[in-house]
């Protein structure tokens, strides 16, 4: 099993115990709570980025949208909760805090929580848009945060909105803010991933080009067998044909002898 706790130390070296806390023990799951399974880290396909909504503001505590995710799940549905906001003029408070185990299912994407992990930064930034400051200040926490995590699950999930993984107008989640040139979808997908030359680009497109070149030779087959069977299927009609005319030929035979012999 992946050590946690090894986890845990990394956040803590990369943020500093100012920026970060560990407050999974602080939000205890109703005890009859189902939902939040166990899983792998392998298991892990996505980081999808939260606004907190409708109701929050920048400030909003971590207990109070616990206690409403435990009325509604039983548990606390996101893994890490992010502040962000402006706390003098030209200064931010943030922190990360690390609230739902990463190798437990959450509750933050309807039919997805098996293979997400769920980044929610507080407050509506769909009713109050944050300007570009605060949004490069909190992709460069995202970022952080996911670089963490990728060296820890030896992996690199994709980066998501919450509605990238629903279908179109169930929510606005994260906002509009998450897409913009500085906003983390743009930013951090791109990540160590170098973009395609044109040489890598022709190289696909003959790779793509041989591939139609073999299916269309298996198409050709294929309608040969095709044809070659409806041949069959015509000749073994035609014995029927020829088998059902001998049969009657014999009975109308058979009728006149026994016809004869009375
Ligand atoms: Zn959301």
């Amino acid at each position: 099993m992946p050590d946690e706790n090894a986890l845990v130390q990394m956040l803590i070296e990369e943020f500093g115990a100012e920026h970060f806390d560990d407050l999974r023990a602080e939000l205890p799951d109703d005890p009859k709570a189902w939902w939040f399974k166990g899983r792998r880290p392998e298991d892990i396909q996505f980081y999808a980025v939260h606004h907190s909504g409708d109701g929050t503001t920048p400030r909003t505590d971590t207990s109070t949208i616990y206690n409403y995710h435990k009325q509604r799940f039983g548990g606390y549905g996101y893994h890490f909760t992010i502040y962000c906001y402006r706390s003098t003029p030209d200064g931010f408070w943030w922190k990360v805090r690390y609230t739902r185990s990463v190798l437990q299912w959450g509750a933050n994407v309807k039919d997805k929580n098996d293979s997400v992990v769920g980044c929610v930064w507080v407050g509506d930034y769909a009713a109050d848009p944050p300007d570009s400051e605060t949004v490069e200040t909190v992709t460069s926490v995202f970022e952080r945060l996911f670089l963490v995590l990728d060296r820890w699950l030896g992996a690199r999930p994709i980066v998501v909105g919450h509605r990238d993984l629903l279908q179109q107008g169930y929510t606005v989640c994260p906002a509009d803010w998450a897409y913009g040139p500085n906003g983390p979808l743009m930013r951090l997908n791109a990540r160590g991933q170098p973009p395609a030359s044109g040489d890598d680009l022709q190289a696909q497109l003959q790779q793509a080009l041989a591939q139609i070149n073999s299916l269309q030779s298996q198409l050709a087959d294929l309608q040969g067998r095709v044809q070659d069977l409806e041949t069959e299927k015509a000749r073994l009609q035609d014995q029927v044909s020829g088998l059902q005319t001998k049969i009657a030929q014999a009975r109308s035979h058979a009728q006149a002898t026994l016809d004869s012999l009375s």
